[in-house]
């Protein structure tokens, strides 16, 4: 688990008319906590994602994470694990081997392996699909599957960007009870963004709100939404 904290974190595309998308950007997310990060397309939430996770440089300002700068840290010795919208798997390799993969990269033994990709897949009912590979798969078991891959890590935070926006509504509402749950399981921090609203209600701790000019709001989803 970990708390992360942004503090005047800004980011600038460089060009000839240089991009200033996101301009001091501060909060922060404590240990174990779901936040969701909201706010009309293109304003800057998978960028804040994808600098949290170290994918993105930043322009400006700090992050840290259980207090420790982390700006010039590269994404694989943050300790978090991403979930992305279009799932990011590889093709060629079996829903084992998937969920396996980053374990083997990391050298982890083959006899700790095994077991770890089972408990994996028996928490997300993946079982009996574990020779599969990604093509053979429906939508909501390829996002169990990058679920899986993430929660295998065991990082100190999952960052999820729009994870459920590809799937149909049946299956959405069916991952965010999902999610949901594994929250509560492994209370892991979380970092969530998404554009649906109904998903921030009902996952979130507290809500980001971005807008163009930064964060404009944060708060429990009821003191949010619930305003006359
Ligand atoms: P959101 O997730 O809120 O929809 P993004 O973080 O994806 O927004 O993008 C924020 C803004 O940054 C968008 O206006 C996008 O066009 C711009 N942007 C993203 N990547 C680049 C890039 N490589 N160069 C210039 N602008 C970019
Ligand atoms: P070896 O059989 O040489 O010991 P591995 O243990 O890596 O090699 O297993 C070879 C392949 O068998 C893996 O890449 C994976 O696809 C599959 N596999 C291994 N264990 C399981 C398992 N418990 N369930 C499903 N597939 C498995």
């Amino acid at each position: 688990m970990a708390s992360i904290t942004l503090t005047g974190v800004g980011k600038t595309y460089p060009g000839k008319s240089a991009t200033h998308i996101l301009k001091d950007i501060e909060f922060s997310i404590g240990d174990g906590e779901f936040v969701v990060l909201v706010g009309p397309s293109g304003c800057g939430k998978s960028t804040v994602l994808r600098m949290i996770a170290g994918l993105e440089e930043i322009s400006s300002g700090e992050i840290r994470i259980d207090g420790e700068r982390v700006n010039e840290t590269p994404p694989a010795k943050r300790g978090l694990s991403m979930v992305f919208q279009n799932y990011a798997l590889y093709a060629h390799m079996s829903v084992f081997e998937n969920i396996a993969f980053s374990l083997r990269l990391a050298r982890v033994p083959k006899a700790d392996i095994r077991p770890a990709v089972q408990s994996v897949a028996k928490m997300l009912q993946l079982e009996h699909l574990l020779e599969r590979r990604p093509p053979q798969l429906s939508g909501g078991q390829r996002q169990r599957v990058a679920i899986g891959r993430a929660i295998v890590r065991k990082p100190r935070a999952f960052l999820f960007d729009e994870p459920l926006s590809n799937l149909d509504a049946a299956l959405r509402a069916d991952m965010r009870v999902e999610i949901a749950r594994l929250h509560k399981q492994l209370g892991a921090t979380m970092v969530y963004v998404t554009h649906d609203q109904v998903e921030a209600m009902t996952l979130a701790d507290r809500i980001v709100v971005l807008g163009p000019s930064g964060v404009q709001q944060i708060g429990a989803p009821m003191a949010l939404y619930e305003r006359p």
